[in-house]
């Protein structure tokens, strides 16, 4: 694991600021999502991404059950009655 010499105070309602040259080097932004990861005592933030897992869009994007997803797929979801859970089950 690479040093970064970055040392920074929690506040007290847990937020971090991470380090502007961190965010450019990793080009993450205000807005964009982490996902964080424990490996032994150490937090791992990775870049989560900013658009949808269905149809890429970066339009309204929500996190839905760890997973990226538009407003209107979410909707289009909860809709769609005739999903069918088991696509490949033939049922003679
Ligand atoms: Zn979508």
């Amino acid at each position: 694991m690479k040093t970064t010499g970055f040392v920074k105070k929690i506040d007290e309602l847990g937020r971090v600021v991470i380090p502007k040259d961190i965010r450019r080097t990793l080009d993450v932004d205000h807005n964009d999502y982490l996902q964080f990861y424990l490996e032994g005592d150490s937090i791992i933030m990775k870049k989560f991404g900013d658009r949808c897992t269905f149809c890429n869009s970066s339009e309204n994007v929500v996190v839905f059950k760890n997973k990226l997803i538009c407003r209107n797929c979410l909707e289009e979801l909860k809709n769609n009655t005739s999903i069918d859970p088991y696509p490949d089950n033939e049922s003679n």
